[in-house]
């Protein structure tokens, strides 16, 4: 167990490191791929051993070599963050066909939460490759059934039924408040966990964001912050799309029970 611990968090480490170059230059609309990793301020190219995942982040103590300037933390925190997130996917569904799948789901989740903070968008980048990536996947089910995180109907359900669904609520917000709600990222973002993890972990997940996002609206709304205070649906998507990913069952039981009587 220990060597495979070590081989999915350093794999975690690796592709942290790859999703701060998406979650710098995706809302930017620059390439992933090229130019090669380089200061943002001096645009000094990274040498290999200046890109290893938070180690050169502490060896050079923050700063870029070339330059001096601060490389804030975020940049080792995310890396750190997407190898606990590959750690507990593992830990959740083990060593399994559809561990790469829930690793790639759970990984574009962390980015897009990420954008999301920092620039309030969800960028159609992703969250279109999201939707067709996520109904390939549970498509190639019907051939390989352990790779597949729902059934190929559940997932295209997943799809019409998240966007339209919240396409419908922000249409209803618009209507009496006469201002917008949801934007559009969050509703391609909700079609994509559809496409992922079928209707009903759609379903779930957008009932668990309600009830988060409600509960620190109304924090905020107590806390006297002012009801126009922006606060992106997205994280909250994300956070119940990660607990259906990784606790389905015991999520969905808990739910009938306080429905049922
Ligand atoms: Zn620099």
């Amino acid at each position: 167990m220990i060597p495979e611990m070590l081989l999915v968090a350093l794999t975690g480490l690796l592709v942290g490191s790859f999703l701060n170059v998406v979650v710098h230059r995706v809302p930017r609309r620059e390439s992933i791929l090229y130019p090669a990793s380089h200061c943002p301020a001096c645009g000094h190219t990274l040498r290999p051993w200046e890109n290893i995942p938070v180690l050169s982040w502490l060896w050079l103590r923050g700063r870029c070599r070339a330059c001096g300037v601060v490389i804030p933390w975020r940049y080792p925190a995310l890396e750190i963050l997407a190898a606990v997130l590959a750690l507990l996917v593992f830990w959740r569904l083990g060593w399994s066909a559809r561990l790469p799948g829930a690793l790639c789901f759970a990984w574009a989740l962390l980015a897009l939460t990420w954008i999301d903070l920092e620039t309030q968008l969800l960028p159609d980048r992703i969250t279109k490759p999201g939707i067709l990536a996520g109904l390939l996947l549970n498509g190639l089910g019907l051939w390989w059934p352990g790779i597949a995180l729902a059934s190929p109907e559940s997932a295209l359900l997943g799809v019409l039924l998240g966007y339209g669904v919240l396409w419908l609520l922000a249409a209803g917000y618009f209507y009496f408040t006469q201002r917008p709600g949801m934007g559009g990222g969050d509703l391609k973002f909700l079609g994509m966990i559809g496409a992922w993890l079928g209707w009903q972990g759609m379903a779930m997940t957008l009932f668990i964001a309600a009830i988060v996002g409600g509960f620190v609206a109304t924090l905020y709304l107590l806390l006297g912050k002012g009801r126009d205070y922006a606060i992106p649906f997205g994280p909250y998507l994300a956070l119940g799309a990660a607990l259906m990913l990784l606790w389905p069952q015991e999520i969905l039981s808990a739910y009938l029970r306080f429905l049922g009587p």
